[in-house]
């Protein structure tokens, strides 16, 4: 079992351009409330980690934290309703894209969708935003334990198609169980480990 991400809290920045360089980043994004916040302390073991982004005056900046060998992660602010990229050229809209597009130590992006409802509008612009602007990109469908154990065979199988891709290529997480977070927490590695750096 993969040991917990050791993930310290580094800075806020209002822009890609006031964030240090590192040897290899990921990011997490998704709208509000998908359950980014509960992701990140799953993977780092941490009850409280991630709430530093969720303070007032933090959420709408970049959230960054540093692992031992130096590489990042970072926690995006979360989506609103109108506010995603590709649409809103200013504020939120200019600083995610900015920083998707031009963050050059960014090896994977995890895109954060809820299990339970499906990919949104929004959602599903992200996800065309990211492929038209070459972005790489894994969807994370969160809140798993939401669906019934019945339903979940079909439930993927309609969230995946929604997102015009198969089952297995969604990683599927509950941080109130755990289910799928040591697969998260291997595969947000290998992307820090295999970096270009
Ligand atoms: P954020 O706004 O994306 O950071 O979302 P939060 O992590 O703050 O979660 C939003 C809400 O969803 C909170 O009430 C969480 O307790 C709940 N939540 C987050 N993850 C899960 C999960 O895996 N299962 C369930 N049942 N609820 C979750």
């Amino acid at each position: 079992m993969p040991s917990p991400l050791q993930l310290k809290f580094v800075l806020s920045a209002p822009s890609v351009g006031q964030l240090p360089e590192t040897p290899g980043e990921v990011a997490f994004v998704g709208r509000s409330n998908v359950g980014k916040s509960s992701l990140i302390n799953s993977l780092a073991n941490r009850k409280q980690l991630a709430l530093v982004s969720n303070t007032p005056g933090r959420t709408q900046l970049i959230n960054l934290f540093v692992l031992p060998s130096g590489a990042t992660v970072v926690d995006l602010p979360g989506y609103g309703y109108a506010a995603v990229p590709g649409r809103i050229k200013q504020g939120w809209g200019a600083m995610i894209e900015g920083y998707l597009l031009d963050r050059e130590d960014l090896e994977q992006t995890f895109i954060l969708v809820d299990g339970e409802i499906g990919p949104t509008k929004l959602d599903l612009q992200m996800l065309d935003w990211s492929r038209a602007n070459g972005i790489p990109h894994t969807i994370v469908a969160t809140k798993m334990d939401k669906v019934r154990s019945a339903k979940r065979p079909t439930r993927k199988k309609e969230l995946a198609a929604a997102c015009q891709l198969e089952t297995g290529d969604i990683v599927w997480v509950s941080s109130s169980t755990g289910v799928g977070i040591d697969d998260l927490r291997s595969l947000v590695l290998s992307h820090l480990t295999a970096g270009r750096h």
